[in-house]
């Protein structure tokens, strides 16, 4: 079942990847800096990842905290702005 959406807070992330590896594939770099691709995951699963990361940058949140997360709108500006490149 899925519950939980994780959220990356990329100002702190540091890119050592930790998460990008174990986060399921759900979890990409973009710009040097982890972003959880829309994913859903148990609590329990949600709790691992955040675990895992060495400088507290990743949380967990309903649907509604992950949509309107500054960095969630900030990867779509990123995303938007290499597709006019
Ligand atoms: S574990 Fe934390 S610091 Fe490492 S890539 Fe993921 S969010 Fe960034």
């Amino acid at each position: 079942m899925s519950d939980k959406k994780i959220i990356i807070n990329r100002s702190k992330c540091i890119g050592c990847g930790s998460c990008v590896a174990c986060g399921e594939g759900k979890i990409k770099f973009i710009n040097g800096k982890a972003w959880a691709d829309n994913s859903d995951f148990t609590q329990e699963g949600a709790q691992d990842i955040i675990d895992l990361c060495p400088v507290d940058a990743i949380s967990s949140g309903s649907e509604d905290e992950y949509q309107q997360s500054y960095e969630q709108q900030e990867v779509k500006k990123e995303e938007e702005d290499a597709e006019d490149c």
